[in-house]
């Protein structure tokens, strides 16, 4: 009989280790790059703003556009908070087909007048590879939510629509399966793409907070990819209060970047996550760490 402390060496299909990556993806991966060093990131340029390139990029907005009054509020908020993008979706994924599900090509049209009065770029959310070309022709960057970050066939999509894209982590993606839907993307001849991480599915998700914020994965994505990569600590959370802590502590993991809810209660509460959704106040003292941040760690390197 085999002596059980011997163990028995598994292979399991499908699993993937971060020795899997070079095979998994070839084209974005830090291995099979040597060109991107050791620890250099490749910079995403969206309407002049630039991912990666040391200072952080603060992408803020509604959680979706819901009316020109509230979408305009929070566009000038944003702004004037000091953000650097407009976030807001027209196509949302809900949970229930009877949940309000964004406005639309309507709502597309709102966010080109907001990027017409703010100058600020805007990213929005694609679900559907049949709407690829139509969103594509008002925002600066596309999005592919958590939910559809397996779907290949919108990957594939999206990674010849000529735009770059912002990728956010499966809810309970592991890291090698997030980066092979990175692939995909950049298969298509689209290298300009910049990773989301929102939160993950995990014991504690839901009691406390909406899901469990990966920050441990920041350094893990640093490490293996070249991409930028920014958190998302809205949907993360699910809590106001936690968002501005948790921004500071995803910068402090060395996050490119931050994707915020915002929401101007003065025209309303917002109909889709308003439990998350900071002020603009709020998000002007984020702004103001993440630049304040960025000088030190520049004074730092000089210095050292
Ligand atoms: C969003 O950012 O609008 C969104 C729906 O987030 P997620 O796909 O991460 O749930
Ligand atoms: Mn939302």
């Amino acid at each position: 009989m085999a002596d059980s402390s011997e163990g028995v060496a598994m292979k399991i299909s499908g699993q993937l280790t971060v020795d899997d990556l070079p095979r998994v993806c070839p084209l974005l991966c830090r291995q099979t790059n040597p060109g991107y060093g050791g620890d250099q990131t490749r910079v995403v340029e969206v309407g002049g703003v630039r991912f990666g390139n040391g200072s952080p990029v603060v992408i803020a907005g509604p959680c979706a556009v819901e009316s020109h009054e509230q979408t305009l509020a929070v566009a000038r908020a944003v702004k004037h908070a000091g953000a650097d993008m407009l976030r807001g979706g027209a196509y949302k994924p809900r949970t229930s087909p009877h949940d309000f599900q964004g406005m639309g090509v309507e709502g597309l049209c709102i966010l080109r007048i907001a990027r017409e009065e703010t100058g600020l770029p805007i990213v929005t959310e694609v679900m559907d590879t049949r709407l690829v070309e139509q969103v594509a022709q008002y925002a600066d960057m596309l999005q592919i939510g958590s939910r559809n970050m397996q779907n290949y066939p919108l990957l594939a999509e999206v990674g010849h629509a000529g735009k770059p894209v912002l990728l956010k982590r499966g809810m309970a993606a592991s890291l090698g399966e997030w980066l092979g839907a990175a692939e995909y993307i950049a298969k298509q001849g689209n290298l300009n793409i910049v990773l989301c991480e929102r939160g993950i599915k995990a014991f504690a998700a839901g009691e406390y907070s909406r899901y469990v914020l990966d920050l441990n994965v920041i350094p893990a994505v640093l490490a293996n990819t070249f991409l930028p990569v920014i958190v998302d600590p809205s949907h993360a959370t699910g809590i106001a209060s936690m968002v501005e802590p948790a921004s500071r502590a995803a910068l402090e993991f060395g996050s490119h970047g931050l994707l915020i809810e915002v929401a101007d209660f003065a025209t309303g509460r917002p109909r889709c996550d308003a439990d998350q959704a900071i002020d603009g106040k709020t998000l002007a003292r984020i702004v103001k760490f993440a630049h304040h941040r960025h000088e030190q760690l520049l004074f730092a390197q000089r210095a050292a």
